[in-house]
């Protein structure tokens, strides 16, 4: 479904490979974006995703990136830039989790979860801030979660990194908007994809209860929100975190 027009932009998208990301590629591929995109772990479902993208007209390259790689991730933009010729907007959604209460959770997995899903963050947004500076223009989305905004039980990890990126996002909304650079954040409560089909169907029953809508996002439901932020439409707004879940969190 196409609902923005991004023909000619050129998109840079973390975990682009499942689940959010996937939908994230595949609905600004379609609204006409050259789409740059990352995966980890599983090549043959990125060059599917690629395939399909080129096979209906659009364009869409996939790059191996371990974003809790500061070099890794600076080549990647560096690539975005050189094979795109300018980088409008960079999507960080690339993301995992390690859950577990606090005593049981070990130094590994609290770092692992800061490393990729906020250093991560971290390093994109300062390789990408200087050509998007140099072009006077470009979008940030940054992937968070309500649960950093409200904690989470068995996620001190998960949710420090995602309360982190609102003070990231907010603070390069101030440094760069008078280079219109925009920076924003989206905020999903449940999403239908990998990372929750391992909760079991009482454990998403008792989540779902507590949700106004009483369901879970579709991973397109999430990208079409992003899909706004990296659009002309959005273009009074920085700064801002918007939750994306069913009425959670209000
Ligand atoms: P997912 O289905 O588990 O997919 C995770 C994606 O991140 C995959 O593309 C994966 O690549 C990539 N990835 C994992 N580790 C990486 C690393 N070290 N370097 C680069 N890429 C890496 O997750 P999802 O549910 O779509 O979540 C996407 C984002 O939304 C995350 O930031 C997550 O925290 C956030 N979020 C999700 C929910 C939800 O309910 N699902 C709710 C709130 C926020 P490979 O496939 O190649 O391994």
């Amino acid at each position: 479904m196409k609902t923005f027009d991004h023909t000619g932009k050129v998109f840079a998208i973390t975990g682009g490979s499942r689940g959010i990301g996937e939908a994230i590629v595949r609905r600004l591929a379609a609204e006409g974006a050259h789409v740059f995109a990352t995966y980890h772990s599983q090549p043959e479902r990125a060059e599917a995703i690629a395939s399909e993208i080129r096979a209906a007209g659009g364009q869409a390259t996939f790059l191996q990136v371990n974003v809790s790689d500061e070099e890794q991730v600076k080549g990647f933009i560096d690539t975005v830039v050189s094979q795109g010729g300018r980088i409008d907007g960079l999507v960080n959604n690339a993301g995992i989790t390690k859950d577990g209460l606090i005593m049981r959770m070990s130094t590994q997995d609290w770092a692992s979860v800061i490393d990729t899903n906020l250093s991560g963050v971290f390093y994109a947004c300062k390789a990408a801030a200087r050509p998007m500076m140099s072009q006077r223009s470009g979008r940030i989305v940054n992937i968070g979660s309500i649960v950093g905004l409200q904690g989470n039980a068995g996620q001190a990890n998960y949710s420090s990194a995602k309360a982190g990126l609102v003070g990231l996002t907010k603070s390069l909304a101030r440094e760069l908007a008078s280079r219109n650079v925009f920076v924003n954040c989206v905020a999903p409560g449940f999403v239908e994809t990998d990372m929750t089909s391992k909760l079991t169907d009482e454990q998403k029953a008792a989540y779902f209860g507590n949700i106004p809508m009483k369901r879970g996002a579709q991973p397109d439901e999430i990208a079409s929100v992003v899909s706004f932020f990296l659009a002309q439409e959005s273009s009074y707004i920085t700064g801002q975190i918007l939750n994306v879940d069913g009425g959670l969190a209000m």
